[in-house]
């Protein structure tokens, strides 16, 4: 009997032990945002900014779970906190968790003497309230809010045994703006969308458009509106249609 409590709290240790224990390569903190990041592969990369919000990332998960495709929310550390749950599911279905600040305040004219202490609690912090939901990550991936950034904010996160592992701060390939030519959307931004009142076949139309020229890439929409969940279940099938495979942030070959 003790034997078998043995082995369950050893099988019990392992796992926990294996939930933190992913690969990190040792990248950096970037001096720049970092755009152009995977195009050319006819491969959709998914990410989710904002969440977890309840009512909106579930139905992303369930539409995701539905296509079998893994994604990347880069989550902010406030939300996380409210939404464990929410949070957990991410991680047991398989998708990836980025760091999108602690509570995505722009990063700019910062006080010269404060932002230090903004910096490290907005990025810092928000990896420590990430840290239990890592097990899929092969890496620590940054986005900033707004992609406010500076280059010396790469220098002093780098100067930390966690921060300089970190990929970042990572940018989108596709959803970036909207871009409207003669009746036709050449790009779509899902929250410009809608507050513009655009219709979401509309907005999807600017999304493949962009995919298409650029021959995938990695997607940026945002799990915080009920729309972009009905516009991720319209634009899945339309993307298989056209011939696109799925891939993940952990697939890309990272400079
Ligand atoms: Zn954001």
């Amino acid at each position: 009997m003790k034997k078998i409590v043995f082995f369950v709290l050893l099988s019990i240790l392992y796992q926990a032990n294996a939930q933190i224990d992913f690969q990190v390569v040792d990248k950096d903190f970037s001096k720049v945002n970092i755009g152009n990041i995977h195009t050319g592969h006819n491969e959709i990369i998914f990410s989710f900014d904002d969440g977890p919000v309840p009512g909106v990332t579930d139905k992303v998960l369930d539409i995701l779970k539905e296509h079998n495709i893994k994604a990347t929310f880069f989550v902010i550390g406030k939300n996380v906190l409210a939404h464990p749950e929410l949070m957990k599911r991410i991680v047991d279905e398989g998708h990836i968790v980025g760091n999108h600040s602690m509570s995505h305040i722009p990063l700019k004219n910062l006080d010269s003497i404060a932002w230090k202490d903004i910096v490290k609690t907005e990025v810092m912090d928000a990896h420590k309230t990430i840290m239990p939901y890592l097990a899929n990550n092969r890496h620590f991936f940054f986005r900033a809010p707004y992609s406010d950034w500076n280059k010396i904010f790469a220098d002093f996160l780098n100067e930390n045994e966690i921060g300089k592992q970190y990929i970042g701060p990572i940018l989108w390939d596709i959803g970036g703006e909207m871009e409207i030519k003669d009746g036709k959307y050449l790009q779509s931004a899902d929250w410009a969308c809608w507050s513009k009142k655009i219709s979401i076949d509309d907005c999807m139309s600017g999304y493949l458009y962009e995919a298409g020229k650029r021959k995938g890439g990695v997607v940026l929409m945002h799990d915080l509106r009920h729309q972009s969940a009905e516009l991720l279940a319209k634009l899945i099938p339309e993307l298989e249609d056209r011939g696109f495979s799925f891939s993940t942030m952990n697939d890309v070959d990272w400079k």
